[in-house]
């Protein structure tokens, strides 16, 4: 783009776009869920038996047979050709970071040469999309591209415009997954297995453990057409270059500062439709950095959280679009101020309502919670390396460890009242006096809940987060699909809640009290898994050196980290609990790598063409002018005055030169790195190659490309700058 250009650019987007307010509606509740098959359509259009069937399965996870999905299907057809829906899909979650859908009309020839709306059992249970090309990390060989899609009747289908959209899993013709919702939903029935028998010690008539999920997905918006003229941005959803603008976060002026109109009638248009899909918004503000805000629903089922996150970031785009601007999910879009996270506040809850990380009224309860406390730091201790590579990606890379985001270290925070239970316990004796509920000793237990619920020392740099009555495990990517860190999570917190019932049941087997058996078991694993219990400063260069004496997971490097997935202690978790055989993890790890190395790959493509095409020339246009200034100078003045008058220009031009041959030398480096890094066959390999030569070659001349937007004319400048792209809106 000529420069001439970029100022058209930036002028438009500050006079155009009349504020899109949308039509105002009718309460929330009244229009909630309005295009949900939920239980309240599932009764006004199906048989009262089907009905009791689908609420079996989806409530028991009963299996589905042919005959009821035959029944459903009808019902669920007239509902949603009564929405207008002409098509279905199945919608599932392929190892991409979106979503896929293949559209299917509901008509079927009718046998006499004309059609007939149709749409079976059989169509609802079960497609078979030609899956040759999503990643399957060679589970799928190419001749044998059969993929199923299979309905996940415990996340409602919905209806957007004409299509009828299924929630499907997706596994191969072999029975692997291929997606995230299958395994998401093992994790999710091992830890409902492995709670509700430790929960049962506790409360008997427990028959169901639910795993819940709160997201907070942050995100920034930019202006379309800025947007457009950025090809870092459009390409990769990050600037690859851009100097820090002059004023950026540092005022902390925008953090729940008032929303601006125009980001106002988007949120408004956003929450509208999302609530009108079932997804029950409750939050939105701005963020800290400059145009970036965030949305979170109220907590729901894990499985369905997941679901609705997925979509919620699909709206998200397309809503933005409407409203002229680009929604930017990236990690890291902008360097030198925060990036997007989306914390998962997570928990565990029973079918009779308890809230298992929540301290209760009576010691029995708050012997509970602390079990189901110290359990889940058991897990996110002995998997803490696992955790991390749950989340890492290319992108959300840039943000851990930068600016107010979370280390590429997991630990975890409990606060002061939490942490003082704990190591009371740990230190004294005094079961007996726990158990028989004497008063006024320290180890009050039943003092807890009131002290928990003004626990105001909360702790923003910890990636995992005790927060009342739930852990908040901040260091998921905002673009990242929540089932991810969920499978970890939930898979390893239903292995230690296991190992916890072996121990304690072998303790009752001796003879011992069940309460007293419990507590010693607590007790050792309070002690065990101190490491991860941090109360400081994330931040700090210290706790690096203070997390690797602990034995703590430091690394950093991405595709490093992705090894811990194929610990021998990962593999046996995930295949004790039924989430994941090897087979399956070894897949997923090549495609993590495939995927790294990718990125980082498109990445230094449009970062190299930028450098020769846009900034490069520029820089030598710019030094032609100073140099003909200089010339000028030279003509028209003695050469002892010229020379004065010139100094600062020939400096310029010096400086010019240097900033454009560095560029040049190590673009031609960059490209010579990806060279000799595709070459490579191993995923593996390549991905670390590309981590260890190709990434920090574009950081580093990144810093040259910032300091020649610095001096370089304005006027002559091809790229939005960062004041440009953020202030605008
Ligand atoms: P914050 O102060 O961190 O922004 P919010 O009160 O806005 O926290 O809540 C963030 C998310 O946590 C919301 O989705 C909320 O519904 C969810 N949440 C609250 N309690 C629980 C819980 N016990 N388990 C899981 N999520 C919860
Ligand atoms: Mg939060």
């Amino acid at each position: 783009m000529s420069s001439t250009l970029r100022f058209h650019v930036v002028g438009e987007a500050f006079k155009k776009h009349p504020i899109e307010v949308p039509a105002p509606k009718e309460r929330p509740s009244t229009f909630f869920a309005k295009y949900v098959f939920n239980r309240q359509k599932m009764r006004q259009f199906l048989p009262p038996k089907i009905y009791d069937k689908m609420i079996d399965v989806i409530d028991n996870g009963a299996t589905l047979d042919l005959a009821t999905a035959d029944a459903v299907a009808i019902g669920m057809k007239q509902w949603a050709m009564e929405l207008g829906a002409t098509h279905i899909t199945h919608w599932f979650q392929p190892l991409t970071e979106g979503t896929a859908e293949k559209h299917d009309g509901f008509v079927e020839h009718d046998g006499k040469g004309g059609m007939v709306e149709e749409f079976s059992g059989k169509q609802l249970v079960q497609q078979e999309p030609d899956a040759s090309s999503f990643p399957s990390g060679g589970i799928r060989s190419t001749f044998e591209a059969r993929g199923y899609s299979a309905w996940d009747p415990a996340s409602p289908v919905f209806v957007i415009g004409d299509t009828l959209m299924i929630p499907t899993v997706f596994i191969a013709y072999t029975g692997e997954a291929l997606d995230y919702k299958a395994p998401l939903k093992k994790a999710l029935r091992a830890v409902d297995e492995a709670a509700t028998d430790v929960a049962r010690y506790f409360y008997p008539d427990v028959k169901k453990v639910i795993s819940n999920l709160g997201w907070e997905q942050e995100y920034f918006l930019v202006d379309e057409d800025i947007y457009a003229a950025r090809p870092d941005l459009l390409m990769t959803g990050r600037t690859l270059m851009g100097h820090d603008s002059a004023k950026n976060q540092q005022m902390d002026d925008h953090y729940f500062g008032s929303i601006p109109e125009r980001v106002a009638a988007f949120m408004k248009d956003l929450e509208i439709q999302a609530l009108e899909l079932g997804i029950p918004c409750k939050t939105r503000h701005n963020e800290a950095a400059p145009n970036q805000f965030e949305l979170a629903p109220i907590f729901e089922e894990t499985n369905l959280a997941v679901d609705h996150n997925m979509l919620l970031m699909m709206l998200m785009k397309k809503v933005a679009r409407k409203h002229g601007f680009r929604c930017l999910l990236h990690e890291k879009p902008f360097s030198g101020i925060n990036g997007s996270g989306k914390h998962n506040n997570w928990s565990l809850a029973t079918d009779t309502g308890i809230l298992l990380h929540a301290p209760g009224k009576t010691q029995l309860d708050n012997l509970r919670f602390i079990t189901f406390i110290v359990e889940t730091l058991m897990a996110v201790w002995k998997y803490n390396g696992l955790l991390k590579a749950s989340i890492v990606s290319a992108s959300n890379a840039h943000r851990l460890g930068a600016y107010e985001a979370p280390p590429a270290i997991i630990s975890s925070f409990l606060g002061k009242q939490l942490s003082n239970v704990l190591e009371h316990l740990e230190q004294s004796a005094d079961d007996e006096i726990l158990l028989t509920g004497k008063q006024g000793l320290q180890l009050d237990i039943p003092q807890i809940p009131e002290l928990l619920i003004d626990n105001t020392d909360r702790n923003r740099t910890s990636p995992f987060a005790f927060t009342g009555n739930r852990f908040e495990f901040r260091a998921v990517g905002s673009e990242a699909n929540c089932a991810s860190a969920m499978i970890a999570l939930n898979a390893a917190v239903a292995e230690t809640l296991t190992l916890f019932k072996t121990r304690v049941d072998a303790l009752i087997s001796e003879g011992w009290d069940t309460m007293k058996a419990i507590l010693k078991v607590v007790r050792e694993d309070i002690h065990a898994c101190k490491p991860i219990h941090f109360e400081g400063n994330g931040y700090s260069e210290e706790w690096k050196l203070e997390a690797a004496r602990r034995g703590l997971d430091v690394e950093a490097s991405v595709p490093l980290v992705i090894d811990r997935y194929l610990d021998d202690a990962s593999v046996t978790m995930f295949e004790k609990m039924h989430v994941f055989t090897r087979s399956e993890i070894v897949a997923r790890n090549e495609i993590k790598w495939d995927t790294y190395t990718k990125k980082i790959q498109i990445e230094a493509r449009i970062f190299g063409d930028l450098c020769i095409n846009h900034i490069l020339p520029v820089a030598t246009r710019y030094q032609t002018v100073l140099m003909e200034n200089v010339r000028n100078i030279c003509d028209i003045f003695p050469a002892d005055e010229a020379t004065q008058l010139t100094s600062e220009n020939v400096a310029l031009i010096r400086e010019i030169s240097e900033h454009k041959s560095y560029i040049a030398s190590h673009v031609q480096r960059l490209i010579d790195a990806r060279r000799v890094a595709n070459r490579i066959v191993s995923d593996r390999e390549k991905a670390i190659a590309y981590h260890d030569t190709v990434a920090p070659l574009i950081e580093d001349i990144r810093y040259h490309v910032d300091k020649l937007e610095l001096i370089i004319d304005d006027e002559m400048w091809p790229l939005p700058k960062y004041r440009e792209i953020l202030f605008i809106r």
